[in-house]
């Protein structure tokens, strides 16, 4: 398969989004990084954040702790 310029920019923006959130403080960004590098594909449908809450991998040890599109509801909900 050829790769198009267009196709290398998607590939460049999965990697400086993983590369953003790994240099977060804290495990929230590794996380997140970690996720996006497992399952995000800038070539399907959804933003990384729903490929990522989509994963049916649950036996995964960082399933529970995912992020996904509900976080910051939840984090709304709670106070
Ligand atoms: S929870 Fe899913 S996306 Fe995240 S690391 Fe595990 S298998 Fe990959």
């Amino acid at each position: 398969m050829k790769l198009t310029k267009f196709d290398n920019g998607r590939f460049e923006y999965r990697e400086k989004l993983i590369a953003n959130h790994a240099k977060k403080a804290g495990l929230r960004g590794k996380i997140n990084a970690k996720c996006i590098e497992c399952i995000y594909c800038p070539f399907s449908e959804g933003t990384w954040r729903k490929q990522v809450q989509d994963c049916n991998s649950t036996a995964c040890p960082l399933w529970d702790v995912r992020p996904t599109m509900y976080d910051t509801e939840v984090k709304h909900d709670s106070y």
